[in-house]
């Protein structure tokens, strides 16, 4: 199968780096920031043969300019006029291949509207790259999309299979999972959740990738159909409507101050 490796980058980044067996040919998702991806390759002695890009944002795409000048990888990316360097332009339901492995493209806007993942379907593990839409414990913030279009991308992503290995694109998992605790102070997975991502941080270790199914279980903003979740916004006053968008808007709109 594909290997995948972090590479951090800026505060909190994580830029993913795709490789396949003793090939020497390498991938890499939202590469914000050039240098330390140059130096991931040359300690590996890899070539850059593609990026994937998720969405606009500069720290998802400031490396593209330096990395083609060195590498002239393929670039794929979303189909934004506002990006300079990408190749391909991509939407959903597309396929294309990343170190001769499948990879199909899902458009999940609500973090920006040009927002795209990247699924490999493996039989055994599966790969999401999902940038800024789902993360460890908690989801991107609403920039330019509806709460309506985020919870549809979410629940989108909800739907992977269980096994499937959630690459998201910052370290942003204590203080989601903080959050998470306050939204259902009831969810004993998330008590444990919450131990072993302290210690792999005390480790200094990322505390991703994540699983759907984890995330299922205690992601706050995968379960606004939950009793604890919706008679929590009540009693705090925090909830308008009775639709799962109302749950899921409130949610946000609560993290967005916690
Ligand atoms: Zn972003």
């Amino acid at each position: 199968m594909l290997s995948v490796e972090p590479i951090p980058a800026f505060n909190d980044n994580y830029i993913w780096l795709i490789t396949y067996r003793d090939r020497d040919a390498a991938f890499v998702v939202d590469p914000g920031d050039a240098t330390p991806v140059q130096r991931a390759l040359e300690e590996r002695g890899l070539h850059l043969e593609g990026i994937l890009v998720t969405h606009h944002h500069f720290d998802h795409v400031g490396g593209l300019e330096a990395l083609r000048d060195t590498w002239n990888p393929v670039v794929f990316g979303p189909d934004n006029p506002a990006i300079a360097g990408i190749d391909h332009t991509l939407g959903a339901g597309d396929r294309i291949e990343v170190l001769d492995h499948l990879f199909e493209v899902l458009a999940v806007p609500g973090h920006t509207l040009d927002h795209i993942a990247y699924f490999h379907p493996a039989d055994d593990t599966p790969l999401l790259f999902c940038g800024d839409t789902l993360f460890a414990g908690g989801c991107g913030r609403l920039f330019e999309g509806t709460p309506a279009m985020m919870h549809q991308s979410l629940q989108a992503l909800a739907a992977l299979p269980a096994s499937t290995r959630v690459y998201c694109a910052h370290e942003y998992t204590l203080a989601n999972l903080a959050f998470a605790a306050a939204v259902e102070p009831g969810n004993e997975r998330l008590v444990e959740r919450i131990a072993r991502a302290r210690q792999s941080r005390e480790r200094g270790a990322p505390t991703v990738p994540s699983n759907i199914a984890l995330e299922r279980e205690t992601n706050p903003f995968l379960r606004c159909d939950r009793d604890e979740v919706v008679t929590g916004l009540k009693r705090q006053g925090r909830l308008d409507g009775d639709s799962v968008v109302d749950v899921f808007a409130a949610v946000r709109a609560w993290k967005d101050t916690f």
